[in-house]
């Protein structure tokens, strides 16, 4: 029996602008509850909402950049339902004319190199946010309405997603997209970016494809609950059908809420359909008309997305697909910081290598944004050049570039007054190769002896002969000479 599992995915991301989608209240994150609000986020009797240019900017920018096709004409509708983080009882939303439909997020692989592709995206659409309820202790809801009003911008996927690992991915690479395109800051945790999924399975049985009840996953506040609750769904969803055989003509759709706790889904409210809501054009709003020249100068506002930006990378600097998604994934800052480092060097692969080992974990170290890191791009690429020349070696490189970062003294500085230059010269060399053998007696006897690893105890003799020499000297002749003098100890 084989089975298919089949996802799509509704996504709410938060528009980072200065004020609500039909007001001028402020839009900050983790006040005081309900110290974020006015007339019109509380839906006061007599309050009028004034759309937010802004956002509408920033929902034409992230659908442009999605490749969605962009209605000309727009109009807002509300959806109406009771709820006690919505005091209007509608939300201002777009219903049968939204101003984006189609469009596509690539998939990058798996690092096994399976999956991937592309999802087709049905709709992209502007809404405003609800508020939060808080089910606290002592059996009370609280309602923040801070959040009331805030631009949200939904997308909707076909059901394209054939894995766990697929739709975990696919979210990963909007969120970068979203993030390059400065749309949102898209933190999960806060809210700023949320998740649900819709899930149901394709089983092959006796030449007939039978499709199990759609189930919507709520809640999922993180990329790994979006994977687990995929995978405990899939199982659930086989179980439940092999018990009670119930197809997709024999269920509504099903609305569960994931809990991270617990490690399962659980059923929530039955979800209303699209008639409940009596959708209807929102009155006190004029529809919005996108002119080609805000449509150009849209699209000329978005830069190299992340997807284009990894094949420049690999076809431009001669990068492994690895080295150029780990340099993508950082963000923008320091995929820019990449691009102007190979500005002034031609050693794309040790300038890569330097950023993804030395120059994040020490900006991470130090709690830095890339635009504060101490070395300018210029200035790592000298030392790359340094290194590559010949002039230091890679050890002796990294102690400069830390002593660059605590004096702020520049390379040629400290490498001159360090004594940080390369020992090439052989004569000292084959000297700290001798130092070392015969303060190492036993690694020549462990070699001889065949007790260990050949390699493992050349390692070891380098080690030595490096530190005889500072660490200062060339590690390519040190192993050509150590290798030389072992081979006539051994005969
Ligand atoms: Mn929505």
């Amino acid at each position: 029996m084989n089975t298919t599992l089949i996802i799509g995915l509704e996504v709410h991301v938060q528009l980072t602008t200065e004020s609500k989608m039909f007001s001028s209240c402020g839009t900050e994150f983790g006040l005081s509850p309900n110290t974020q609000t006015d007339p019109v986020s509380l839906g006061l009797p007599g309050t009028l909402p004034v759309m937010n240019r802004k956002a509408f900017e920033l929902a034409l920018k992230t659908a442009v950049a999605l490749d969605a096709t962009i209605s000309r004409f727009t109009k807002w509708d509300r959806k109406n339902y009771y709820y006690p983080d919505l005091p209007k009882n509608y939300q201002i939303s777009q219903y049968d004319l939204p101003f984006s439909t189609g469009g596509s997020v690539p998939i990058p692989p798996n690092k096994d190199g399976t999956g991937g592709g592309e999802v087709r995206l049905t709709r992209v659409h502007l809404e405003e946010d609800t508020g939060k309820l808080t089910h606290g202790a002592g059996g009370f809801s609280e309602v923040d309405l801070n959040r009331a009003g805030i631009p949200l911008l939904e997308i909707v996927t076909e059901p394209d997603l054939r894995s766990t690992a697929d739709a975990r991915a696919c979210l990963e690479e909007l969120r970068l997209t979203l993030r390059y395109l400065g749309v949102s800051d898209c933190e999960m945790q806060e809210g700023s970016l949320r998740c649900d999924a819709n899930v149901n399975l394709h089983i092959e049985k006796d030449g007939k494809t039978i499709a199990t009840p759609i189930v919507e996953i709520k809640n999922l506040n993180s990329f790994r609950s979006v994977q687990l609750a995929l995978e405990y769904e899939a199982l659930r969803q086989l179980k439940k059908w092999e018990a009670d055989g119930l197809t997709i003509n024999d269920a509504p759709k099903e609305t569960r809420g994931w809990s991270d706790p617990e490690g399962m889904t659980k059923p929530q409210r039955t979800k209303e359909t699209a008639a409940d809501y009596r959708y209807f054009p929102e009155p006190d709003l004029v529809p919005v008309v996108v002119d080609d020249e805000w449509l150009a100068r849209v699209k000329a506002s978005i830069g190299e997305l992340p997807a284009k930006r990894r094949k420049r990378f690999e076809t431009e600097y001669g990068l492994s697909a690895y080295d150029a998604n780990v340099l993508v994934e950082q963000g923008q800052d320091v995929a820019d910081y990449y691009d102007a480092v190979a500005r002034s060097t031609s050693e794309y692969k040790i300038a890569s290598n330097w950023i993804q080992q030395d120059v994040l974990r020490i900006a991470k170290e130090q709690k830095l944004v890339m635009a504060d890191f101490p070395i300018r791009p210029e200035v790592l690429a000298d030392l790359v050049n340094r290194v590559k020349s010949g002039e230091i070696n890679t050890n002796s490189g990294r102690e400069v570039l830390g002593k660059m970062i605590d004096s702020g003294g520049s390379a040629a500085d400290i490498i001159a007054s360090g004594g940080y230059a390369m020992v090439s010269d052989k004569s000292a060399i084959i000297a700290a190769v001798d130092a070392a053998l015969a303060s190492n007696p036993k690694a020549i006897e462990d070699l001889k002896g065949g007790k260990k690893k050949p390699d493992a105890v050349k390692g070891f003799l380098r080690g030595q002969v490096m530190k005889q020499t500072g660490g200062k000297a060339d590690p390519n002749i040190v192993s050509e000479l150590l290798d030389a003098k072992l081979a006539e100890l051994m005969g």
